[in-house]
């Protein structure tokens, strides 16, 4: 470990993606041949830890598993990217969280088992708070217990920590005063912050955050267009332009992008530098299949940025 090395704690969701092709979806009650079934990696927690870990940084997951192969997988993916899974935890009663994923040529569809994600307790983020009050920065999503994402942001900012909210999957109703008063940094993308804010329209749903919940930084990702970003101390919409790529498969583009911006952010670079790299990053991961598949490393993010 270098000395500059960024130390960063991503709490958050671990599941197995089970994507499976077929040229449409099955009638009711019938039964149809598939084209194809890969197990995958995934939940956002994992993801954007992957994606920090791949650009260099010392990344600690926190988070859990059942006491299933699934989750002795995920653990050894985990810990092959060199990401720190001592606070992961291996929970009995659990199954690993899961994701079912038929595509099909005109659509898809996802049904979302968190298992092991959802049995998260408080006593399983206190036995990482020393390692969370000691992060350059902390990540979070919301694909475990609000009340545990609650917490841990409550128990990060507690000792002046830097944390980074990625509202997604987007919330079904507007995010407790409590919560957003513990975040530095949210990242929502366009359907999240209309989720959030009730504001179609994404200059009004920024101001809502900086200006009625006192976020003091709202970065919005745009797809394709890039990013959308502003800061409660001026007040100045400033956009970063998305890159000029082939696409093939955009998974897990947001999360390349926030865990390359916790990697910038987590160093004290600059915000406007921060979101130029992580825009770059994810430009990078829709032009390869798969979510962490697809993640870049330093060298890569380095060389289409030069
Ligand atoms: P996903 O759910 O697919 O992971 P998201 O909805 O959370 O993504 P997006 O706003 O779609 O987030 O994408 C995140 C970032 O990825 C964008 O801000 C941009 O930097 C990059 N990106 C996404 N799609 C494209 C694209 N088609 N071309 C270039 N960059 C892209």
């Amino acid at each position: 470990m270098s000395i500059n090395q960024p130390n960063v704690v991503v709490i958050g969701s671990i599941n197995m993606d089970m994507v499976t092709k077929s040229n449409r979806f099955p009638k009711k009650g019938e039964t149809i041949t598939g084209q194809s079934f890969h197990q995958l990696p995934g939940g956002k927690g994992a993801n954007q830890a992957v994606a920090v870990a791949r650009l260099g940084a010392k990344v600690t997951m926190v988070g859990a598993v059942g006491d299933d192969s699934t989750g002795q997988a995920m653990i050894k993916k985990l810990n092959e990217e060199q990401i720190d899974t001592s606070y992961v935890q291996i929970l009995k009663k659990n199954t690993t969280g899961m994701a079912q994923i038929t595509v099909s040529e005109q659509d898809n569809q996802i049904i979302i088992v968190p298992g092991a994600n959802h049995a998260l307790t408080r006593e399983h983020i206190d036995a990482a708070k020393e390692v969370i009050q000691s992060a350059d920065i902390v990540v979070l999503q919301l694909e475990i217990p609000l009340d545990i994402v609650e917490y841990a942001a409550e128990l990060a900012s507690a000792v002046g920590g830097k944390v980074i909210l990625n509202p997604a999957p987007a919330p079904s109703a507007p995010l407790s005063k409590k919560l957003l008063q513990n975040i530095s940094y949210v990242t929502p993308n366009e359907t999240e912050l209309a989720e959030m804010t009730g504001q179609t329209n994404v200059e009004l749903g920024m101001n809502e955050l900086l200006l009625n919940e006192s976020v003091p930084t709202v970065i919005v990702t745009l797809g394709s267009e890039g990013v959308g970003f502003k800061q409660k101390e001026d007040l100045l919409t400033r956009y970063v332009k998305g890159q000029h790529v082939e696409v093939l498969d955009t998974t897990g583009a947001g999360d390349t992008f926030n865990g390359a911006l916790s990697y910038c952010l987590a160093q004290g670079i600059e915000l406007a530098q921060s979101i130029e790299f992580a825009n770059a990053a994810a430009g990078l991961s829709v032009t390869k299949f798969g979510a962490q598949s697809g993640m870049p490393t330093l060298t890569e993010v380095k060389e289409t940025m030069a």
